[in-house]
């Protein structure tokens, strides 16, 4: 994807209050990044852990999003398939919504996914190979996973901006 800064990540976002967005945690330097491996920026805020963003270019703009993160403490390791990346994960998938972005939004008018966890799924589209808890999509090589990533991002960050 192409690089953005810390304040366009900020400014992108579309269901957050420009309070919010302000407060945000970004735990990384945005010029450190290897932007070309990445299909969307994804992270837990680390003061907030119950609080994630996912940052993508959508129609030629940075859209960002706020999600909540589902506070399952379940203890059984299930297996759990990532709605963006489609990687199968033991234990390592968790559900996020996100409000969506129309003003009359109310806390129900959200939607949800699962999700990898740590929202890495640029990475593990890239992986080859099945480790511990990985186990990616095998039908497909690498460049085909990522595309297939960005175009289920775009969806829903799309779904997000929609009004229904
Ligand atoms: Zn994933």
């Amino acid at each position: 994807m192409d690089a953005l800064t810390d304040k366009q990540i900020r400014r992108s976002m579309v269901n957050c209050s420009r309070g919010e967005a302000d407060r945000m945690t970004i735990p990384f330097d945005v010029t450190g990044l290897d932007w070309d491996t990445l299909d969307f920026l994804g992270w837990t805020d680390p003061k907030a852990p119950l609080r994630a963003y996912i940052v993508a270019w959508h129609d030629g703009e940075p859209v960002g999003i706020g999600l909540r993160v589902a506070d399952s403490q379940g203890t059984r390791r299930l297996a759990g398939l990532c709605g963006l990346c489609r990687s199968t994960r033991t234990g390592m998938v968790k559900l996020f919504t996100a409000r969506r972005a129309t003003k009359a939004s109310q806390e129900w008018n959200s939607l949800g996914m699962y999700m990898c966890a740590d929202l890495a799924c640029s990475k593990y589209a890239r992986l080859e190979k099945a480790t511990g808890d990985f186990m990616p999509d095998g039908t497909l090589g690498a460049d085909e996973r990522a595309a297939g990533l960005r175009v289920r991002v775009g969806r829903f960050l799309g779904e997000v901006l929609s009004a229904s």
